[in-house]
């Protein structure tokens, strides 16, 4: 396998990544673009637009002047801050809720909704419904959360021609965060293709109900039908994305988030070192990273490392020894979702065994072997020549202050999922 010379990312990510002549991939060099970046000039165009659709939605006596989706994370917490409290616009905060929640998740959702005075619309799907698309899912595409992406990116374009609100404010455009999907420049916006391509592995909800051997019905699936072209263009829904017009730092943002508007991080996670990122679900950070890592060989803690590496704040060799500690751990939420969903874990692994990608993958004596890992690659060709220079604050975000428990050596992991 071919790796990152700067950061800890394979040649075989979800989504595709390409490497330049120097071997650094696409989403190391989208990040070491920002700098150059003139984010006044961007910031002065998101104003504009922010103004001209406050301006439409006044006109036309409507209450809400963009929707922002949240989950209640730490880009949530952002968003909503940003657009509430630094431009004083008043948004309509809409959630997918997959019925997966931590006890932690639902206090930061309930936070969020506080600290900044929003309204929030919630739908929330019933467990059988899950159950079916879930189980589902896992053995078509590998996938046991194929209802939280369709959920998140299609609800809200939902309440966003239902309400006329034709403004929707999104956070990072992830795939581009992550392997550098677009540049800087493509100042890209939301489409119903990536959503569909990307997000929701190829499948519409008219997919899922076509094959017979599924038995999920059109009730199953009521979130996920995506509005018609008709719809979309009567009302102009338009989804821009915040991370391109301020100089997004998940970091530095988060920081702000737990220091000034009480947003709580968890305290110890088990695939990987961060401890605030997708902490609001069970499955999202545990057993479906896990699955990454059993189809393509890497997870979480890939994406976190590199990550910070491309912020400067690791070296690639502190990067490799996160990703060796912690992308191949069986997380313990694994139980939670074979109880969901009635298998066993062998059930679960065997359901798999067709998407292991090959490129990594090798059977050896009945047994799965990764045959190559980043940390086989520490001191390859090439990596000195790519290093950036590392940033004074290298020191990682500690734990938010735990409002709910008095004794830090006492506090309760999240061993359970709520529904609502
Ligand atoms: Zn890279």
């Amino acid at each position: 396998m071919v790796y990152c010379k700067r950061c800890c990312y394979p040649a075989n990510t979800r989504t595709s990544i390409v490497f330049d002549e120097q071997g650094v991939c696409s989403g190391c060099r989208l990040i070491e673009s920002r700098p150059k970046i003139d984010w006044k000039e961007r910031e002065g165009w998101l104003k504009n637009i922010l103004e001209e659709y406050r301006a439409k939605a006044r006109a036309k006596n409507n209450p809400y002047d963009c929707i922002i989706p949240v989950s209640g994370g730490k880009d949530s917490h952002f968003q909503a801050y940003l657009i509430k409290k630094v431009y004083g616009l008043n948004p309509l905060l809409v959630t997918y809720n997959h019925i997966f929640n931590t006890k932690r998740g639902i206090r930061n959702l309930t936070n969020l909704v506080k600290q900044f005075s929003c309204d929030l619309l919630r739908f929330t799907s019933n467990p059988e419904s899950v159950r079916k698309i879930s189980r589902y899912m896992l053995k078509k595409v590998g996938d046991i959360t194929w209802h939280y992406h369709a959920g998140i990116m299609t609800f809200p374009i939902q309440v966003a021609v239902q309400r006329d609100i034709p403004l929707i404010v999104w956070g990072e455009h992830g795939f581009a965060e992550l392997t550098g999907m677009f540049n800087q420049d493509d100042m890209v916006e939301f489409t119903k293709k990536v959503r569909q391509e990307h997000s929701m592995r190829g499948f519409e909800p008219e997919d899922l109900i076509q094959d017979p051997e599924s038995f999920i019905t059109k009730q199953d699936l009521v979130p996920f039908f995506y509005p018609t072209d008709q719809d979309i263009e009567r009302v102009g829904v338009r989804g821009i994305y915040l991370s391109n017009y301020i100089k997004w730092d998940a970091r530095v943002q988060t920081k702000l988030m737990i220091e000034q508007y009480g947003f709580e991080t968890a305290v110890k996670r088990d695939r990987t070192f961060h401890l605030y990122d997708k902490i609001d679900d069970i499955h999202a950070s545990g057993a479906h990273d896990y699955l990454k890592y059993l189809k393509f060989g890497y997870g979480r803690a890939t994406d976190d490392a590199s990550n910070e590496i491309r912020h400067g704040r690791m070296t690639r060799e502190e990067g490799i020894e996160m990703v060796e500690k912690y992308d191949s751990v069986r997380p313990r939420d694994l139980e939670l979702y074979l109880e969901f969903v009635g298998m066993t874990e062998e059930e679960f692994e065997r359901s798999i065994d067709h998407l292991r990608d090959p490129q990594i993958w090798e059977k050896r004596d009945g047994v799965w072997v990764a045959k190559d890992s980043v940390a086989n690659h520490v001191n390859d060709e090439g990596v000195d020549a790519v290093r950036l220079p590392l940033v004074e604050d290298r020191a990682p975000l500690p734990p938010s202050k735990q409002p709910y428990y008095s004794r830090d050596d006492h506090i309760p992991e999240d061993t359970e999922y709520i529904y609502l």
